[in-house]
């Protein structure tokens, strides 16, 4: 048994420090491998160390293998400990999470009362830095209301027209990349569709590109696109606050409002037909914040 021989990888494991630790050690302390093998493979070659069992014991016994180890102990445990404690923060923000539809239903008399702040909090999406992911849900939205017909002020098409990109490769003049055209890519016109609703009073301004609807809507006016984007600074959400956000507005529109009653095709909206007059929860006037304020609830 005693002649049995480890390579350095299994002797560090055997000691329960790094193979790294191991080789500073057995220097610092003047000891050598017991055995060195030369290897080759195709044309490169190299030396593998070997240990004596009886050399492992002898640097087991030293306060440098001891010390290492103790810190290799320490330092796992520390690691498995911010490893638990992630897992445990990730469990409760799923179970939080998980819980979120049924806080916010409580909040509201219905789905429609929560109407207003479902809006508010897609004004924040919107100009949240990640505002893409709730592109899809904007969409519905829009859609909730405007086929809800009650909320829509007015919806204007507007269009831009892309102007022709030169090819990069010539600068115009005509190359084999460009079958001597100087074009990259054509002009074209990109259309998008500004929707005003007004919901409990409040005016509510979106702007969606046209592929990205998934209706094609009746639209008051055409104009062209100035080409500016929505005013304001964007937001940096936390990504706690994007999900309640993205919760309030998916219980808002979990119903859908059935239109009214054609009465007369004017434009008056001084009755609010058929649309429900509860507004928010117990009146606590939380969810009827300020034009375009964040509505704050507990999450
Ligand atoms: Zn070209």
């Amino acid at each position: 048994m005693g002649s049995q021989l480890v390579t350095t990888e299994a002797a560090a494991e055997k000691l329960g420090i790094s193979p790294s630790q191991f080789s500073r050690i057995y220097r610092a302390r003047g000891y050598a491998p017991d055995h060195v093998e030369s290897w080759h493979y195709g044309r490169r070659s190299g030396d593998r160390h070997l240990w004596a069992a009886r050399t492992l014991a002898a640097l087991a016994r030293t306060r440098e293998v001891r010390e290492a180890r103790e810190r290799r102990i320490r330092r796992d445990g520390a690691a498995a400990e911010r490893r638990v404690a992630a897992e445990a923060h990730a469990r409760r923000e799923e179970r939080s999470r998980a819980r979120l539809p049924g806080k916010i239903a409580a909040l509201f008399a219905s789905p429609r009362a929560a109407l207003a702040s479902a809006c508010d909090a897609m004004w924040a999406l919107n100009r949240s830095t990640d505002a893409k992911s709730s592109y899809g849900l904007k969409t519905r939205l829009i859609r909730h209301l405007y086929d809800a017909e009650v909320f829509t002020d007015r919806v204007e098409k507007l269009s831009r027209t892309l102007p022709p990109r030169e090819c990069w490769e010539c600068d115009g003049d005509g190359c084999d990349r460009c079958y001597d055209t100087g074009v990259y890519l054509p002009g074209r016109e990109v259309c998008s569709y500004l929707f005003t609703f007004t919901v409990d009073g409040r005016k509510f301004v979106w702007r969606q590109p046209d592929f990205a609807l998934t209706f094609e809507p009746e639209v008051e006016a055409e104009r062209p696109d100035d080409g500016r984007g929505p005013s304001g600074e964007t937001l940096a959400l936390p990504s706690r606050r994007v999900w309640s956000l993205r919760a309030l507005v998916e219980y808002a529109i979990s119903e859908p409002i059935a239109p009214p009653e054609p009465v007369d095709a004017c434009d008056e909206e001084d009755d609010d037909h058929g649309a429900s007059t509860d507004v928010g929860p117990s009146g606590d006037g939380r969810t009827l914040a300020g034009p375009n304020e964040i509505v704050a609830f507990p999450v």
